[in-house]
């Protein structure tokens, strides 16, 4: 299934996203997963359909966390001047970074920072609460599906502070879209993630160059905290990163997801 988050009238809802005749339709309202908090009754009534691009998109993630993984590709490591890490590197984004697609990523007054960087990746959306797996679980069941994400970095503060809150965390910062799906297998064969800048590719990568498999990532995570429905997982970077500046439009796709689009201002 497929499904997005979107203004109503009568506030934010989940839908259910279909291909339709070559465009993808929102066929019906979703109840609200138990992150939501319920911010909407329970759907009645018929729904008319509508196109996914006629749509105001949320995100369509509410997270209690974003638990990301750092340096997960070897040649994004490599590019950083970075050591292949010998287990996960795991770090927060805070909710409150969270954009919708098409939402602008504000960047920081100049004094603070002079380069912020684009890093598109897979995310993973967490189905049902998960807390010290045992090794060689299956973590599939804890999966509801998987989104883009762009995890954009104040590249020069991330150098200088030793904790990443500060150069991953401000406003803005976590474009999460355009939909959630399981309908792919970055288990099998792996899923494409690239990234354009003005139309421009900038990274094309593969969920089978993953230095940790989500096996180990969302095993490794569950033995520190407590995943709940609605985390969100970025699952780290391939490698091109590099900087935006205002009027730049970054667009992250994941095969079988769709494409996570911001601008730049
Ligand atoms: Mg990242």
């Amino acid at each position: 299934m497929r499904y997005c988050r979107f203004q109503t009238e009568s506030g934010a809802r989940f839908g259910k996203v279909e291909g339709g005749q070559g465009e993808d339709m929102i066929t019906a309202l979703l109840p609200d997963f138990p992150e939501a908090h319920g911010t909407a009754a329970a759907p009645r009534g018929k729904f008319a359909p509508i196109p996914l691009s006629k749509a105001k998109l949320l995100a369509p993630v509410v997270p209690s966390k974003i638990v990301c993984v750092g340096r997960n590709y070897r040649e994004h490591a490599n590019e950083l001047g970075s050591d292949i890490p010998l287990e996960p590197l795991i770090f927060f984004k805070p909710p409150s970074s969270i954009i919708a697609p098409e939402g602008k990523v504000q960047l920081p007054p100049s004094r603070m920072t002079q380069r912020v960087d684009y890093e598109g990746e897979l995310g993973v959306v967490i189905g049902k609460r998960c807390s010290k797996l045992a090794t060689g679980a299956d973590v599939r069941p804890y999966i509801r599906g998987y989104v883009c994400v762009n995890d954009v970095t104040a590249r020069d503060i991330q150098k200088k502070d030793s904790q990443w809150t500060r150069a991953k965390g401000f406003d803005t910062f976590c474009p999460v879209g355009p939909m959630v799906s399981d309908e792919l297998d970055p288990f099998g064969a792996g899923v494409e993630v690239t990234t354009h800048v003005n139309g421009q590719l900038r990274q094309k990568g593969n969920t089978r160059e993953f230095i940790f498999g989500l096996d180990i990532l969302i095993h490794y995570i569950s033995q520190v905290m407590t995943l709940e429905p609605g985390d969100l997982i970025p699952t780290g970077t391939p490698a091109g990163v590099g900087p935006v500046k205002s009027g730049d439009v970054m667009e992250v796709t994941v095969a079988g997801v769709g494409t996570l689009r911001n601008s730049v201002v």
